[in-house]
């Protein structure tokens, strides 16, 4: 079985492929198909995934890490309490395999391959550190999937239409993007795509969070007083309100900052005045993305919406202006993108169901190395980008360029390869380098030949060769910036081995308490004591062992919860 899995910034999603060519979410632990990504560390030090991680975000932020997607594919560490440093893909990792299991539970089966969906616009190093994350956590990752790409296919086959022409804009919670797709004849094919990959729902809580740091400033907090539990208690706020929002026109909360409490109110025109300068850079994507499919805007059969963060009413206003209707989201918007990496799944193990579909993408971004543009014999303007593989070339695609040494009696060449549209290489993004020896000539300048291969999952293979000595070299992607080796592979999994991952069978117990804790630590008075209550008593059922008592007072301890909490899990 291949499972199709969509790793979002905020939440992450596991789906299995169906008999009827469909697929079939697959629910975690607790009933839902949404599983926070986030990863907390208990006081026992095991790891905590999911819903139980994203409360503690809130109680014990110093132990609790979310939001590591968009780290992807760079070196940066996350400390936790324990000593103990991670990267983002092992984060991810933990994730992944909190999924698998859900899903094995589920299927009754071990699952150990697996579709992974990415941001369109993911660079090279943030795939491969995707690859890398399924990898430790035991799946081989057959393919991964643009997530524009995986919504569509799910789209396309929802609406079972044969010949459409339709845009996805897609806003999650730490990224943009936006494809055009076509469908004929069974065969979906990517026209264009465009986004930004640090453009997401976060900036937008960013928005009210820096305007609640002004409302505090006003009421006399001191700002640099606050505690780090203070600060993800206003960061919690601010994504409360941000999803209140969606459906009312103001909000206003009290607090406990600083051991005061404090009103923090906000409205929905503040908040869509605050954000004009996000919602200015949602327009580049659309429009190059438009302008590569040489295709006018009426033409569109649809426009589909995906991502929790175009539930803002002001996403859906912003896209009926630019295309002149309104957008769709006939499928759930957080689900669309899962159920596409299914089908792709489905597609790969060539079930009956899927035969006659067909799914084919591009490359996201320009790729092509660096080179010299010789003004005057002594004039060189040595930064210029040569492009060999165009944005939006369908993909796989191999591509071949020659190119020759600078001077007369060159012995070495570096070819340095970026992705990006700038005409100088220092506004795009490096992947990486070759050094190769040539031929020591002193008539002519050699020959050098650069092969670019693109495959489906958007990663990219450099090879060069030296044509008079026919010596080759190919990029070493070990040493790309931001891009584990295969040794720190091996490592990685040995540690991730190691770590104690809570008992699934007592995570709803766990999780319970976890959501008292933080509800405990941002009630106050009559409410305060009634969690303290049910806290208790819920310690005291699961101390007698009594299954039947505990799942009893389990309902008891959730309804009142559920009475009390503003911040319900989603
Ligand atoms: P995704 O990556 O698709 O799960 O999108 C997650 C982002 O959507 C996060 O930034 C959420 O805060 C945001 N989001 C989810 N539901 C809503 C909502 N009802 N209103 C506004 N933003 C939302």
């Amino acid at each position: 079985m291949i499972v199709g899995i969509d790793l979002g910034t905020t939440h992450s999603l596991i789906a299995i492929p169906n008999e009827e060519g469909g697929a079939t979410l697959v629910p975690n632990v607790f009933g839902d198909f949404l599983t926070p990504s986030v990863v907390s560390l208990d006081c026992d030090d095991s790891v905590l995934v999911g819903q139980p991680a994203h409360d503690r975000l809130i109680t014990h932020p110093d132990r609790s890490i979310s939001c590591f997607k968009r780290d992807m594919g760079t070196d940066r560490k996350y400390r936790l309490d324990i000593g103990r440093i991670f990267r983002p893909e092992e984060l991810s990792a933990l994730i992944l395999k909190s999924l698998k299991a859900d899903a094995e539970h589920f299927l009754g089966q071990a699952v150990e391959e697996a579709v992974i969906s990415v941001p369109a616009y993911f660079s090279d190093a943030q795939r491969k550190a995707t690859r890398v994350a399924g990898e430790l956590a035991g799946l081989r990752v057959s393919r991964l999937i643009n997530e524009p790409s995986a919504a569509a296919l799910a789209y396309g086959l929802h609406k079972n239409m044969d010949e459409a022409t339709f845009l996805v804009f897609d806003l999650g919670g730490g990224t943009f993007d936006v494809s055009i797709l076509e469908m004929f004849d069974g065969v979906m094919e990517v026209r264009a795509t465009a986004g930004n990959n640090r453009l997401g729902g976060e900036d937008f809580l960013e928005i009210i969070l820096r305007d609640f740091h002004e409302q505090l400033a006003n009421q006399g907090v001191e700002l640099s007083n606050l505690h780090l539990q203070d600060l993800s208690r206003l960061r919690a706020l601010a994504e409360f309100s941000k999803i209140k929002l969606s459906n009312e026109s103001a909000v206003e909360t009290p607090v406990v900052i600083g051991n005061r409490e404090v009103i923090l109110a906000y409205n929905r025109p503040r908040f869509e005045e605050q954000s004009r300068r996000l919602m200015r850079l949602l327009r580049d994507p659309l429009e190059r993305a438009i302008k590569d499919a040489r295709l006018p805007v009426d033409e569109l059969s649809d426009v589909v919406l995906v991502g929790g963060a175009t539930r803002m009413p002001m996403i859906p206003t912003f896209a009926a202006h630019i295309f002149r209707r309104f957008p769709k989201s006939d499928i759930n918007p957080d689900q669309a993108i899962a159920l596409g990496t299914a089908i792709q799944a489905g597609l790969k193990m060539k079930h009956k169901a899927y035969r006659e579909r067909v799914m084919t993408d591009v490359a996201p971004y320009t790729l092509g190395i660096q080179v010299c543009d010789f003004l005057t014999p002594n004039d060189v303007d040595k930064r210029v980008f040569s492009p060999i593989i165009d944005r939006n070339t369908p993909v796989p695609v191999s591509r071949t360029e020659t190119y020759s040494t600078m001077y007369l009696g060159q012995d070495q060449v570096k070819i340095s390869v970026y992705q990006g549209e700038s005409r100088s290489v220092n506004k795009n993004l490096f992947l990486g380098e070759i050094l190769m020896p040539v031929p020591k000539n002193m008539d002519e300048p050699e020959p050098i030949e650069v092969r670019f291969s693109y495959n489906v999952d958007g990663i990219l293979e450099v090879e060069a060769k030296s044509l008079s000595s026919g010596e080759m070299r190919s990029l070493v992607v070990e040493k790309s910036p931001g891009t584990l080796s295969k040794e720190q592979i091996k490592k990685s999994l040995r540690d991730l081995e190691a770590l104690k991952i809570h008992p699934r069978d007592q995570v709803v117990n766990r999780t319970l308490l976890s959501r008292g804790e933080r509800m405990f630590e941002q009630c106050i008075g009559k409410d305060r004591k009634r969690v303290n209550e049910a806290i208790s008593r819920y310690r005291a059922a699961l101390a007698s062992q009594d299954s039947g008592l505990i799942d009893q007072i389990r309902k008891e301890v959730i309804r009142v919860f559920d009475e009390i909490d503003a911040f319900k899990p989603i």
